[in-house]
């Protein structure tokens, strides 16, 4: 049954409690400033907590909203499972979680790709999102479900001209599979989809994708043209994708991967 009469209503996160993995900064402090702007009390977690605390107090005061933040690296069992303790113990439930948080940086190309390197990408965007997803599943099965948003990106979809990406590529490919099957298990109390950005300036890769980032011009242009709308995408992008996915607007989506890249796979 359709959760909401009306359209715009069903859109709003009125007393919902959101927790955002990563939400420090860049594409994650875009989700959590949607879900505060739609009456969502809202829990950054992220490994920078000075950046997770004053981000926290600027989305407050901007949108009139509870918003704080907790100290989380989300490798660590027992940092997410405290995170989402929090998020319950100061909003009285769990009912959004956007697994987000996200590591990239250009390495060496296959035939030389470190074993470290693969790892270290690996225990943050793949682990971490399944830890994320699982503390939170436990949580919002106690109580009235829920639902959860992951990260992946369109590089979990397709692969990429510029080298040094494998770990980065594999480990949102498993994003996507893993929020299918996750999808499939957590239901029909709790909804998983996955959100796949194009490319967005943000401070990923060690700032390489802002768009004053030294030496990136080219890169960045490369990928520009290969983008149908003609320009990179900003974190603001992806707010109204974030609350469609987090709230009942979506009631019947689940264990689907929705793109916002500006077009960047279509051909
Ligand atoms: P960002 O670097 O601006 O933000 C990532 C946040 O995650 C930071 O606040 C960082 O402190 C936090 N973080 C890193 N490691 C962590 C850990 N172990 N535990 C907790 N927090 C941690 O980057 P972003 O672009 O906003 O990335 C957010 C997500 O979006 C990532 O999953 C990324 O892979 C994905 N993504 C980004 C792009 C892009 O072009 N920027 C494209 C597709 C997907």
């Amino acid at each position: 049954v359709p959760a909401a009469a009306g359209v715009l209503e069903s859109f709003s996160l009125d007393g919902d409690a959101v927790l955002v993995t990563g939400g420090a900064g860049g594409i994650g402090a875009a989700y959590a400033e949607a879900c505060a702007e739609a009456g969502g009390d809202v829990m950054l977690a992220d490994i920078d907590a000075d950046g997770a605390e004053s981000t926290a107090a600027e989305l407050a005061e901007a949108a009139g909203a509870d918003v704080r933040a907790v100290a989380c690296d989300v490798t660590d069992e027992d940092d997410v499972r405290d995170a989402v303790d929090a998020t319950v113990d100061a909003f009285g439930g769990l009912d959004v979680t956007f697994a987000n948080a996200g590591i990239g940086r250009l390495f060496d190309p296959v035939h030389s790709q470190d074993l470290e390197h693969w790892r270290e990408v690996m225990a943050v965007n793949l682990d971490g999102v399944f830890l994320t997803t699982r503390e939170s599943a436990a949580a919002m099965r106690a109580d009235e479900g829920g639902r959860i948003v992951t990260t992946a990106s369109v590089l979990g979809l397709v692969g990429t001209e510029t080298p040094g990406l494998s770990a980065y590529v594999a480990s949102k490919g498993g994003v996507v599979q893993f929020t299918r099957q996750a999808a499939v298990e957590l239901g029909p109390d709790i909804r998983v989809n996955a959100i796949a950005p194009g490319w967005v300036h943000t401070g990923i890769g060690g700032g390489m994708m802002r768009e004053d980032a030294p030496g990136m011009e080219p890169v960045q242009e490369q990928m520009r043209q290969e983008t149908a709308l003609g320009r990179l995408g900003y974190p603001a992008d992806l707010k109204g994708l974030a609350l469609f996915l987090a709230s009942p607007a979506s009631a019947y989506c689940t264990g689907a991967v929705y793109r916002n890249d500006g077009g960047y796979t279509t051909t």
